[in-house]
């Protein structure tokens, strides 16, 4: 495989509410105010930015920007020693607990319910690269997701264009939503894969769903636009994801930062009905329709016939802001468990964590114990039907 720096992570928000230690929150109550509930304050981080005419816009930007993104400099000072800094992730921690460290008493809460997986893919089965076209994952990382969808159905659902996202991950039996959910395709007759799902209330054989297909025309031509006007800022990167396109910061010198949003915001100001949200070193550019990853989420738990069902269990894997909507409809449906990928404490409505995202290593982790959780209980399930009076009698599914 290709050798592949990795950017740096994003430095530590800190949110110092805490909850009983061990507690197990698999059904998280809504939380008012949303944005997790946290008092962490500390970045002026701006999920969607205002596109107007002056300087002031620009500035705010580049605070988002700055926010969101950290230099390899400003993040080692961020993560250097400081007397707080211990107490402050261990509060943060006892909020989220690893769902690794906790896997036992997660997976004593889950059984009887069917388990639906939904992961991220940049960032959660990637690291996150200086060069976006190098994002690839590990064949171990795509033995472990492949593993989980031989149990599960199981979503990728990311930012990028649906075709680059198969690209890299290269499993015919997963669900995509691409493009921030506004790309959803499925594979063929995945019931015959996962009896839990109701091919009677399953709405098609293959999910196809784009709900703004409207504005691909304009997509192609703000993309056009942004190449042209950013071509002088050495370093950018503009990627087109079918419905939304990305503007790469990961490789621009800091000083140019200003430079680059000036550029994104005078093209911006043309396309009224495009809006600009920004992630880990990227702005992008999406329709304004009310579409994100958790209506990806909600659209594919009623795809598989799971809408109304109390007895499912949907998982989220992400790391990036954009996750958090899918988390946020998680905790609204008091249902399923979010987990959070982020080396360092930040705003969160997912309940739990898992850390070490430069090599995804704890994901891959997880995802195995998963896989290795659900062959032992098929397995003693097996037994049980062969040995009635044994206790592991239940099929846990
Ligand atoms: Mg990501």
């Amino acid at each position: 495989m290709t050798k592949q720096s990795v950017v740096v992570p994003e430095p530590p928000m800190i949110a110092p509410a805490a909850v009983p230690s061990g507690a197990v929150q698999l059904f998280p109550p809504p939380r008012s105010g949303g944005g997790g509930g946290a008092s962490v304050g500390k970045k002026k981080y701006m999920g969607h930015l205002e596109v107007g005419s002056g300087g002031g816009r620009v500035n705010a930007w580049l605070d988002s920007m700055r926010a969101s993104s950290p230099t390899h400099a400003r993040a080692a000072v961020a993560l250097a020693p400081s007397p707080d800094a211990a107490d402050e992730v261990d509060a943060w921690t006892r909020k989220h607990p690893s769902a690794l460290e906790m896997f036992d008493e997660i997976v004593r809460a889950w059984k009887g319910k069917q388990i639906v997986m939904f992961m991220d893919y940049d960032g959660t089965l990637s690291p996150i690269v200086d060069e976006p076209d190098k994002a690839y994952m590990s064949e171990a990382m795509r033995a472990a997701v492949k593993g989980v969808a031989s149990y599960f159905p199981t979503a990728i659902v990311s930012g990028r264009c649906r075709d680059k996202v198969y690209n890299f991950v290269q499993l015919a039996e997963l669900y995509y939503a691409g493009s921030h959910g506004m790309d959803i395709k499925g594979p063929t007759n995945a019931w015959k894969q996962h009896k839990a799902i109701n091919k009677t209330k399953a709405k098609a054989k293959s999910v196809l769903f784009q709900p703004a297909s409207e504005f691909l025309p304009m997509i192609d031509e703000v993309y056009k636009a942004l190449i042209e006007k950013t071509k002088a800022i050495e370093g950018s990167k503009v990627e087109n994801n079918k419905f939304c396109v990305s503007v790469h910061f990961r490789r621009v010198e800091e000083k140019k930062w200003s430079a680059l949003a000036e550029q994104v915001r005078s093209v911006m100001k043309d396309f009224p009905k495009l809006r600009l949200t920004q992630g880990r070193k990227v702005l992008e550019v999406r329709p304004t329709i009310k579409w994100d990853k958790g209506k990806a989420l909600e659209f594919l738990l009623e795809s598989l016939g799971f809408a109304n069902c109390n007895d499912i269990l949907p998982v989220y894997i992400g790391d990036d802001r954009t996750d958090e909507d899918a988390f946020k409809v998680l905790r609204e449906r008091g249902q399923g468990l979010g987990i959070l990928v982020s080396e360092y404490p930040k705003e969160t409505n997912a309940s739990y964590s898992l850390r070490e995202p430069k090599e995804a290593r704890t994901v891959m982790q997880f995802l195995q114990r998963l896989v290795e959780w659900k062959s032992n209980s098929n397995s003693l399930n097996a037994r049980a039907r062969v040995f009635p009076s044994s206790p592991h009698a239940k099929d846990d599914r």
